[in-house]
């Protein structure tokens, strides 16, 4: 029950990594989406909310989500 897990907020996906670079850059850089790209705040989430997620960002692309 309280296995979550990190989801793109841009695109969905639940591919996330950390840099590899290592060293310093893994605190600077958070981690980020290897789908997309993208880098800051993952959310964490029920596995079994992935679909709904994605559903969610279909609606709010216009927004940024939080
Ligand atoms: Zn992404």
């Amino acid at each position: 029950m309280d296995k979550y897990i990190k989801i793109c907020p841009q695109c969905g996906s639940t591919d996330i990594g950390v840099p590899k670079a290592g060293m310093d850059l893994r605190f600077t850089i958070p981690d980020h989406c290897r789908n997309c790209d993208f880098q800051g705040i993952f959310p964490e989430i029920d596995p079994s909310g992935i679909d709904r997620f994605r559903k969610e960002i279909e609606n709010h692309k216009e927004d940024k989500f939080k």
